[in-house]
């Protein structure tokens, strides 16, 4: 069987071709040489499945794109102190290529545009690299988030420099504001060639379910950049990432995105998916035209609007009921979907709510298939309480999804595979005699003990 999603990507593909309009990117010699008509677009699933239509392996320039990618790295290669101490991540409502910073610091206000950029291409890897490693660190990177090896267009590199007087001059501002400590120009030219790194519509797509993967390429299992520097970066592509076309874009279309000037545009949606599409011809604010009419439907036809609220969860505790009988029955409170801050807050509330007849409690989390951080200290801290306020606590979690279930200081839980081992254990309990509800224990202790803050 043909799959759907092959055959919906044709379908775009069909009804976007015939719009001609816009201008290929005319102040690069060899991009203006583009052939203006091809047209592609790929789906990249976070467990990497690939969808696409048109020619999905051609390869063209990724320009801009290469930005949040070498701003991921030099994140991951610097930290975030240094990176923001030098580029902001204020939107700026400017074109991609506008000749300004912030007023009283000299900071590009972005990475995105070509000021913040060419800032961020000289903050790569260690301290000191010469300009060749620094082009070598962004050829590995940008390859490691394609999950295969990339390589720059020497044609389309030169054919830039030749022509990058605009770009030297925002580098020359930024060595007089002391951004830059270096030889401007060879700052320019490194940024030319991080540019000039060639893609497929493939690659873009992979590299964007990297960003959507919590930064792991799906097929290579590579942790590319740490977590914290895949957030931030997402953030930065939905607020600035389609220069001063952001705000119709995060509303109309509300994918954290970037395009390039060679015709590329990608979109990632954190958790489920790593979108591309290629078409040269381009808007004035330098996004390619047929790509972002991709974008739209894509968005609107699939829901993919990452401010679309999802459909009201399940309610996380799905029952609360004495299993078992006689004096070893025990209260079972079965929890169920994927449980975040709100579903825990949920038992949280049944727990201080409820003051259980049962000496055993148990939280059956079969039905459960995850558990944020936060959720887990939170339903320990539960289970903790509920063993100060004298009872039997269990776990049912056949699959392990609460990991490390030790509720610390005094708290105490059995771990079982189901109720009915719960039950079976209450019941041996009560038969060497349970400790009865309340005994010994410092209910001060109880009232008293702290909720681990939120991280
Ligand atoms: N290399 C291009 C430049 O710096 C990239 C611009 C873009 O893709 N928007 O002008």
């Amino acid at each position: 069987m043909r799959s759907i999603i092959s055959d919906y990507l044709t379908e775009a593909l069909g009804a976007v071709q015939p719009d001609a309009s816009g201008e290929l990117a005319g102040y690069i010699p060899e991009l203006a040489a583009a052939d203006p008509d091809r047209l592609s677009t790929a789906f990249v699933m976070i467990d990497g499945q690939v969808y696409g239509a048109g020619d999905i392996d051609a390869e063209f320039t990724i320009q801009s794109i290469s930005k949040p990618f070498v701003y991921a790295l030099a994140l991951a290669d610097r930290g975030f102190d240094s990176v923001l101490a030098k580029v902001g991540v204020e939107p700026s409502g400017e074109a991609f290529n506008e000749i300004s910073l912030e007023s009283d610091t000299g900071r590009p206000r972005n990475p995105m545009i070509n000021a913040g950029a060419i800032t961020v291409h000289s903050l790569l890897g260690t301290e000191g690299l010469n300009a060749d490693e620094r082009v070598e660190r962004v050829v590995d990177g940008l390859s490691a988030f394609a999950g295969r090896r990339l390589r720059t267009d020497e044609a389309v590199y030169a054919s830039e420099m030749e022509h990058a007087h605009r770009n030297l001059a925002i580098a020359h501002m930024l060595r007089g504001h002391r951004i830059l400590v270096e030889d401007a120009r060879a700052v320019v030219d490194g940024y030319t060639r991080q540019c000039s790194v060639l893609v497929s519509t493939r690659d873009l797509a992979m590299m964007a379910a990297t960003l959507a993967n919590r930064g792991v390429n799906p097929l290579s299992g590579e942790q590319v950049v740490p977590e914290p520097v895949v957030r931030q970066v997402l953030s930065v592509m939905f607020s600035c990432g389609m220069y001063d076309a952001a705000g119709d874009w995060g509303t109309q279309v509300g994918i954290p995105a970037k395009s390039g000037v060679a015709g590329g545009l990608i979109g990632a949606l954190p958790g489920q998916i790593g979108i591309a599409a290629f078409s040269p011809r381009l808007d004035s604010h330098g996004n390619s035209v047929r790509g972002v009419s991709l974008f739209e439907r894509f968005s609107s036809d699939m829901g993919l609007h990452v401010m679309e609220v999802p459909a009201t969860a399940r309610a996380t505790l799905r029952t609360s009921q004495v299993v078992g009988s006689g004096p070893h029955a025990l209260r079972a409170l079965q929890l169920q979907g994927a449980i975040g801050f709100a579903g825990a807050e949920r038992i949280v509330r049944e727990t201080v709510d409820t003051s259980y007849a049962e000496n055993g409690v148990a939280l059956d989390l079969t039905r459960v298939h995850s558990i944020d951080d936060v959720a887990r200290r939170m339903l320990l801290e539960v289970v903790r309480r509920l063993t100060l306020d004298g009872h039997e606590v269990y776990l049912a979690d056949p699959d392990s999804v609460m990991p490390a279930p030790d509720p610390g200081d005094d708290g105490r839980v059995t771990v079982v595979n189901s109720l009915d081992e719960a039950v079976a254990a209450q019941e041996g309990l009560s038969r060497g005699g349970s400790r009865p509800k309340g005994e010994g224990i410092d209910d001060a202790v109880a009232e008293t003990a702290a909720v681990p803050p939120p991280r």
